[in-house]
């Protein structure tokens, strides 16, 4: 596994998982990107400041379920830099 944040080779048990389409629940049929865990913990942090206005945005509660994460995901790979 390679961290596609800061390019170290990890061992399997070591990598975090990250799907840049924010929804690793579902993976059938999916490949997943992985983070080594000092980036997984960066790039959390990162999300949780703001994380209340975001979840605002995204109208958490008051729409459904698949409208809001495509909104939260939207918004929240703006901050990302990984592409
Ligand atoms: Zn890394």
């Amino acid at each position: 596994m390679t961290c596609i944040a800061c390019g170290e080779t990890l061992d399997r048990e070591d990598a975090r998982e990250y799907d840049k389409h924010g929804d690793r629940w579902t993976r059938e049929g999916k490949t997943f990107e992985y983070l080594c865990k000092p980036c997984d913990r960066e790039y959390c942090h990162q999300n949780r400041e703001g994380l209340e206005e975001t979840l605002l945005a995204a109208d958490a509660g008051r729409t459904d379920r698949k409208t809001f994460l495509r909104r939260f995901c939207e918004l929240t790979t703006d901050n990302e830099n990984f592409d």
